[in-house]
């Protein structure tokens, strides 16, 4: 897609997008009270809307970061730790790639949950889930909604700096994206983050565990896998989530192979459509998973920070050229030599 399209007005504090500037105007100056911040905890000032109604989108400033004089000489390792602490965590992982020659736009988090993946999204593609292979561990299953969410753990979690794309500062999620990074409330953040770990991965498992069903004439088994089915149904209901059954193929997807696919096919999906609808979760347990899933996505976030400034003081101590390179960009100077 072309860059130069120009995009809809958004709204930086509840996220509305409109194709007119003149409904965009009513929408920032026609209330009395500002629009919900689901996007952002900002107030919109009036520098911000008329920015707005002249450049369509606008983004937060850089954070502020305090520049250190020249004359501040970071004696002690340990004063430059402090120092690394407060600079930008995407900037630091800007630098660590820097320093790898490698470019930062090929940091980007649903290519990281691909890789991620691929070799559990290989081995259900060609599967259907068997009751049996549960108890041989050869097949995942979710045995609940924890391990549903461990899914997401394992996604967030990055392994070296290019995969650091889940970060956290305050209460605002940060996910690097194309190299670039956006800032989210935690809960719009955890949503982008199920979308792409559902497109990646989880539709796959729901298929899976589907095929699992609609091929084994044995009914027990068609039970226990249903009810499988009702686990992950259940993670996706708690979280508003809407399962691909609503829009998969019986014929391409479920059994590709069936000789003569009859023209009610299609029909047969409806089964599991009304079975998502019909999952109940009790208002406790619907909380409890939303804050679980909060929990593991901050602490793997905080996780990544932490790796990012590890790597970077790694960099500052064994490497020379990197310790100039962040000298001059900061504006300080090198401790003596560790
Ligand atoms: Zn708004």
């Amino acid at each position: 897609m072309p860059r130069t399209s120009k995009g809809p007005w958004c709204c930086p504090s509840c996220g509305y997008q409109v194709g007119r500037s003149s409904a965009m105007r009513k929408h920032l100056y026609d209330t009395k009270q500002q629009c919900p911040r689901v996007l952002r905890d900002i107030e919109l000032t009036e520098e911000i809307k008329q920015y707005i109604l002249r450049n369509r989108v606008w983004h937060p400033p850089p954070k502020q970061r305090r520049q250190p004089a020249q004359q501040n000489i970071y004696q002690t390792f340990n004063q430059i730790n402090n120092f690394v602490n407060t600079i930008d965590s995407f900037e630091k992982l800007q630098l660590i790639m820097q320093h790898n020659n490698k470019d930062i736009e090929t940091v980007d988090f649903a290519q990281n949950v691909r890789r991620e993946f691929q070799d559990q999204v290989l081995l259900i593609k060609g599967n259907a889930a068997r009751a049996r292979d549960e108890e041989s561990g050869d097949m995942p299953c979710f045995r609940s909604w924890r391990e549903c969410i461990q899914q997401i753990d394992r996604a967030c979690n990055g392994e070296d700096s290019r995969d650091m794309c889940v970060m956290i500062d305050g209460q605002r999620l940060n996910i690097v994206q194309e190299g670039q990074v956006s800032g989210f409330v935690l809960d719009v953040g955890m949503q982008i983050i199920l979308e792409i770990v559902q497109d990646v991965y989880l539709n796959q498992y729901e298929i899976f565990l589907i095929r699992g069903i609609e091929s084994t004439p044995n009914h027990l088994e068609k039970q226990i896998i249903r009810e499988k089915l009702d686990v992950y149904f259940k993670f996706l209901s708690a979280l508003e989530r809407t399962p691909y059954v609503n829009k998969a193929r019986y014929d391409t997807e479920i059994a590709p192979n069936e000789r003569n696919p009859d023209s009610t096919a299609d029909e047969k999906l409806q089964e599991y459509r009304t079975r998502f609808d019909k999952i109940q979760v009790a208002d406790r347990e619907r909380r409890d998973i939303r804050k679980q899933l909060a929990e593991v996505v901050k602490s793997s976030a905080k996780r990544n920070e932490d790796e990012i400034n590890k790597a970077v003081l790694e960099l500052l101590r064994i490497d020379d050229k990197f310790m100039d390179t962040f000298c001059t960009k900061y504006n300080v100077k090198a401790p003596g030599r560790m």
